[in-house]
């Protein structure tokens, strides 16, 4: 780390090969924009990888369907607190983004007469709330899978350029004007600098926070976490999903396609009992009202022999329906759990998925920094790690693949017209300083706690208090430990002193990224005196519009978040009470 750092130059720089960066760098390239995209995965490792159950668009070739159903669910299932023009968008440019998939290449599973086939998946309606429409397309329950290999490829026929295990441990934002990034090589603890006229961070979410989670051990927040350091204020932070049918003490996710297809949920007693809490859409409510009636059924004694979980059954769909449809999460069943879904119902529980918050952006994907939304020139965010917001209180099923193509495109398409016209900036009088200092410190104490540690009672205090119920005495709880796992945080030692792969230090680091993202949630859930979408506060059982249909903005300062609130951008749908 003493050596001097290796300056790059590009026009664009992506942090992130998921969907979103995959997406914004295809666009990039085939404008001719010298592009660099830095991951510290392998590209296809990333967590898109991971999804499963579809992408959703209007098409309408099971059923009639329309955009502004699509539209309105969105609204609707975000809990009003979504802004409407970016949702407008969402569900407008769903069409063309998924038959543009298709064209490069994507093998979706295909109608008797060779349309892309589409399935139901939560809160997606007819006629602004009537009945389930198909509207998720999908290739089995790889649909992720695909669409990475498929952008993959595309960049890699494009000359993007990849850099790959290079971890972002940096952003250089001076002057209000965004200069590039700094990045740590894992291969040889060699810093680069990154120095580029427009940055898009796609990093993706940040699961790992809660013990129980469906996300990857990558998923640790990095540039969302990056951004706030830099003054960047975090969006809707305390809105974060925990998607109903995980595997039972383990959180590996049964995609919602099961219940798409037909899965139903069954309690202890054997009752379908999403009779009781959705009429209309049933299973098939959003997933919010589905997670906090699976808590109210094991709370009430009804989970499976008094226990805490509860059985998703897709035993009634057949052999056919499940090798064809549902392939993978059924083996991760009988992989995992030792349970055959041919005869015999799985034991799932709720498991954290999925942050609706992130870092602000408008409707380009440029990084928004004030109640008035200020664009800072030069940086972007797109994905999981950003907040636009189409998701409101409450995503979806399929709109987040939807989300990361949309606005990743939407990124690359600004970027490139930005590139054009900007200069490329001046660096920092010493751009790697403040990081390598701090690397330094981590890899040398010879004295203090382990990381791993801190991250095991980070999960299991956000597992505990900041879940799907809360109160104010769970969240002051939890912000007190969170409080004090910082400080432990400050003097916490790395084992491995190398250069070469030091997976150690950087996971260390990822602790610290950790800490912030769930020092901003707990701060912003304990101010939102209300319930709305995936925040659900005891104490404020109502969702009340008059105080509190607005966007959060946590702001650091003096090291700790300060909150502040934003307008939503309400077009066509004034809110109405939500029932399903
Ligand atoms: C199991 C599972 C199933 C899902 N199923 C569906 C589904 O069926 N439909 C749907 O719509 N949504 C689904 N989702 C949600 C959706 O998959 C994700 O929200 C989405 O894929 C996120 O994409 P992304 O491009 O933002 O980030 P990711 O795909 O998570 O990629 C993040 C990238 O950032 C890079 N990165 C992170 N930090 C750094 C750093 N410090 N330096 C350099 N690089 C960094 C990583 O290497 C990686 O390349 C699912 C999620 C999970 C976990």
């Amino acid at each position: 780390m003493e050596a001097a750092p290796v300056i790059h130059e590009f026009e664009a720089v992506i942090v992130g090969a998921g969907g979103a960066g995959l997406y914004a760098a295809l666009e990039l390239a085939r404008d001719g924009v010298q592009t660099a995209v830095l991951t510290k995965l392998y590209p296809t490792r990333s967590h898109t990888g991971a999804a499963q159950g579809g992408i959703c668009a209007a098409l309408g070739n099971q059923e009639e369907d329309h955009w502004e159903w699509h539209m309105f669910d969105t609204v609707k299932g975000g809990d009003y607190l979504v802004d409407q023009d970016a949702a407008e968008i969402l569900a407008r440019e769903a069409i063309e983004t998924v038959i543009e998939l298709e064209h490069l290449g994507l093998p979706f599973n295909r109608t008797a007469d060779g349309r892309i086939d589409q399935r139901r998946f939560g809160g997606h309606t007819r006629n602004f709330g009537e009945a389930p429409v198909r509207r998720a397309c999908y290739a089995a329950d790889r649909t992720g899978h695909m669409i990475l290999q498929t952008l993959y490829q595309q960049c890699i026929k494009h000359d993007v350029r990849f850099f790959d295990e290079y971890h972002v441990v940096d952003l250089l934002v001076e002057d209000g004007v965004s200069r590039g990034v700094v990045a740590y090589r894992l291969a040889d603890s060699s810093l680069h600098v990154f120095r580029s006229k427009a940055v898009l961070l796609a990093t993706g979410g940040f699961g790992r926070m809660f013990r129980i989670t469906s996300n990857a051990h990558t998923l640790t927040g990095d540039g969302v976490a990056l951004a706030y350091r830099r003054g960047i204020p975090l969006q809707d932070m305390e809105f974060y999903q925990f998607h109903p049918t995980g595997l039972a003490g383990l959180g590996v996710l049964l995609s919602e396609a099961a219940r798409g297809e037909g899965g139903i949920l069954l309690n202890g007693k054997g009752e379908r009992f999403m009779e009781r809490y959705a009429p209309t859409l049933m299973d098939l409510a959003p997933r919010d009202v589905v997670s906090r009636a699976i808590y109210q059924e094991i709370r009430a004694g009804r989970g499976v022999d008094g226990k805490d979980y509860v059985y998703l059954d897709v035993h009634h769909l057949g052999r056919a329906v499940i090798d064809e449809k549902l392939p993978d999460i059924t083996d991760f069943a009988r992989i995992y759990q030792g349970v055959e879904p041919y005869t015999q119902p799985v034991g799932i529980q709720p498991t954290a998925h999925y942050a609706m918050g992130g870092i602000p952006t408008d409707v380009h994907s440029r990084v928004v920094v004030d109640e008035r939304n200020t664009v800072l020139p030069g940086l972007y965010a797109a994905g999981e790690c950003a907040c636009v917001s189409v998701h409101g209180a409450n995503r979806l099923g399929t709109n987040s693949l939807l989300d990361i193509l949309v606005f990743g495109r939407r990124a690359g398409l600004d970027m490139a017209r930005f590139a054009r016209e900007a200069d490329i900036p001046d660096l920092p009088s010493d751009p790697v300083g403040p990081v390598a200092t701090e690397l330094e410190a981590l890899r040398s104490r010879r004295e203090g706690e382990s990381p791993a540690k801190i991250r095991r009672e980070l999960a299991d205090v956000m597992m505990d208090d900041v879940s799907v119920f809360r109160t104010a005495d769970t969240l002051r709880h939890a912000q007190g430990v969170v409080d004090g796992l910082r400080e432990r945080y400050r003097w916490v030692r790395v084992r491995d002193g190398g250069a070469h792969f030091n997976q150690d230090l950087l996971e260390a680091r990822e602790v610290g990224y950790q800490l912030d993202v769930a020092q901003v949630t707990v701060a912003a859930a304990l101010a939102r005196q209300e319930s709305r979408g995936a925040h659900y506060r005891e104490d404020f059982p109502e969702r009340d519009d008059a105080s509190w249909l607005k966007h959060s903005l946590a702001c650091r300062v003096d090291g700790a978040p300060e909150l502040r609130y934003k307008p939503v951008t309400i077009t066509r749908f004034t809110p109405k009470p939500r029932t399903y």
